[in-house]
């Protein structure tokens, strides 16, 4: 089986601050387990060292999709570079943003993101500094997720991240694919997967069109990957 996890809100729950979204010990062991029976990717809008900090090392059997699917991993070792095109400079930027207290501004490869979940302000105005900005350096996409505004100027969104990944990787005919997330950028992938005959799994309170199945929080994310595993190991 090929199985492919969003990070942040759908394998941890979302913290207040991006670095502090720390995975569980024991449910890193579980994943690491399950990438050893299946072939596992997380695929993060997080670079690698925004993961490592999050996640620690990465296990040698697991695979992990970086920025919107602009780098591609298995442990440590890079397989696969998609990244194509560069962040223009942003200290323009993190200026216009110096008096906005609790907004964050993300630089990562090939993307930057400005996270604004604890902004207690007007979020109209975080919206307006980051579209002025991009009026003057437009990227290939945009995207509005949770309490994140993001700009992607050399990666892709995670809809081309799930086909790079299995490109490179490789899936047998008929071979089971199953892809959960929790937020706007998973909709591509979810809707990637629902083509290619896999299970399009969102988590939230309310199933989107895009989605076959609905979990509710990250406490069931893992009930539902065990429950695949043991549905694969009775085949
Ligand atoms: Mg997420």
């Amino acid at each position: 089986m090929v199985i492919l996890l969003d990070y942040d809100g759908t394998l941890t729950p979302i913290a207040p601050k991006p670095s502090e979204a720390r995975i569980d010990p024991e449910r890193k062991e579980f994943l690491e387990e399950l990438s050893r029976r299946h072939r596992l990717a997380i695929v993060t809008g997080r670079d690698m060292d925004s993961f490592r900090e999050v996640f620690g090392e990465v296990p040698e059997t697991m695979y992990v999709v970086t920025s919107h699917g602009a780098k591609i991993y298995r442990g440590k070792k890079l397989i696969g570079n998609f990244l194509n095109g560069e962040v223009p400079d942003l200290s323009k930027l993190r200026e216009r943003l110096k008096d906005l207290e609790g907004v964050l501004l993300e630089e990562k490869e090939g993307c930057f993101a400005i996270h604004y979940r604890e902004y207690r302000g007007d979020e109209e105005k975080v919206k307006k500094v980051f579209y002025e900005f991009l009026r003057e350096h437009p990227p290939k996409k945009v995207i509005e997720g949770k309490k994140v505004l993001e700009a992607i100027y050399g990666g892709f969104d995670k809809g081309t991240a799930v086909e790079n990944f299995l490109r490179l990787v490789g899936r047998k005919p008929d071979e089971e694919l199953v892809y959960i997330g929790d937020d706007t950028t998973d909709l591509f992938a979810l809707r990637k997967v629902r083509e290619l005959g896999g299970k399009a799994v969102f988590v939230g309170e309310k199933k989107p069109p895009e989605a076959d199945i609905l979990l509710k929080d990250v406490d069931e994310v893992y009930k539902f990957l065990a429950s695949i595993d043991k549905a694969a190991h009775q085949k």
